[in-house]
């Protein structure tokens, strides 16, 4: 059974690793193409990989739609999934309607989590905020989220919630960006909000990483007897609140990435990626808080 984490404060387990489905083509492909993606979203489903990462934007409609037909072959009650809503809707009625029409392509009639994508400098956030509980109330979505919000921008979204709170922000997080980990992250430890890092492979599968680093990489893949990918997953699943979504439409890869979520770094592996400008204290809480996470 592949590791599952609680969301947030709700109570709600979730797996530590979910199937990303950005690069799911709107354009162009052939019949073949959808069906190779689909067996991939089952074989992750299979293997415990239950939680699914989609958006509006991904492929302009087509990825909710190819998970829609994957999902309707399982047991809803087994699976998660989120959706995001992009920021080019401007009215209430426009961000609702394009909430429905995801929950359409996707063919269900709630989702587990809905998040709203990129910050949306000609929406007030206040509104943004009514969106999210309007939907929750009228039982389009058990919970509601950001993405790409930085932590000055969530706490203030969080004051414009009346009776649901935010569980979750989605943020580039990998090996090579850890940008978040350092300023963002401690706060959503402290507060039990998850981070789900996206991008966990730097979108191009670690493929033109620098060699300082694949070299470490590769000295721990070889102890555990695992790939760097998987390393570089499990990384970041070994810090408390982090959950992440890698993309594979591969199914060597969708594997690989489901056993990454029971590799367990100890605490000079994890340290030895963390680069030079994080302090000494800050190091120790990461690094503890990456242990406590795992054996939760
Ligand atoms: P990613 O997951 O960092 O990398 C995907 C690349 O890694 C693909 O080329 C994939 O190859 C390869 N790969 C996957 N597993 C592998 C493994 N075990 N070994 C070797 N290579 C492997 O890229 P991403 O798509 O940018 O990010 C993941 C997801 O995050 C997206 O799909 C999307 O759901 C989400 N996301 C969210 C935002 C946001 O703004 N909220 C932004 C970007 C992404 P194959 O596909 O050939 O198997």
């Amino acid at each position: 059974m592949l590791r599952k984490v609680e969301l947030g404060n709700t109570g709600e387990k979730i797996s530590v690793i979910g199937q990303g489905t950005w690069g799911i083509s709107g354009f162009f492909k052939d019949h073949e193409y959808y069906e190779q993606w689909k067996d991939s979203l089952r074989m992750g489903i299979e293997l415990g990989i239950t939680h699914i990462d989609t958006a509006e934007v991904y492929g302009w409609g087509k990825s909710e739609e190819i998970v829609g037909q994957v999902i309707n072959e399982y047991n809803r009650d087994d699976l998660f999934i989120t959706s995001k809503l992009f920021p080019m809707h401007f009215r209430r009625k426009t961000m609702k309607k394009a909430a429905n029409k995801s929950l359409k392509r996707l063919d269900i009639d709630q989702f587990d989590l809905y998040l709203i994508h990129w910050p949306n400098p000609l929406v007030s956030v206040e509104k943004q905020m009514e969106v999210l509980e309007e939907l929750v109330k009228e039982g389009k979505t058990r919970y509601i989220g950001v993405s790409n919000f930085s932590v000055k921008q969530f706490k203030e979204a969080q004051i414009y919630l009346k009776r649901e709170r935010l569980v979750d922000n989605q943020l580039k997080a990998n090996i090579i960006e850890q940008k978040h980990i350092y300023h963002s992250l401690p706060y959503y430890q402290e507060e039990n909000i998850t981070v789900t890092a996206y991008s966990p492979l730097g979108h191009k599968g670690l493929t033109d990483i620098e060699q300082s680093i694949k070299s470490k990489l590769e000295k721990i893949a070889e102890k555990h007897n695992a790939t760097i990918q998987q390393i570089a997953i499990a990384w970041l699943i070994n810090h408390k609140n982090i959950i992440t979504i890698p993309k594979a439409f591969q199914k060597k890869h969708v594997k690989e990435n489901a056993e990454a979520a029971s590799i367990l770094l100890n605490k000079e592996e994890i340290r030895i990626f963390y680069e030079k400008m994080v302090n000494l204290n800050q190091r120790n809480e990461l690094k503890d808080s990456a242990e406590t996470n795992y054996t939760k």
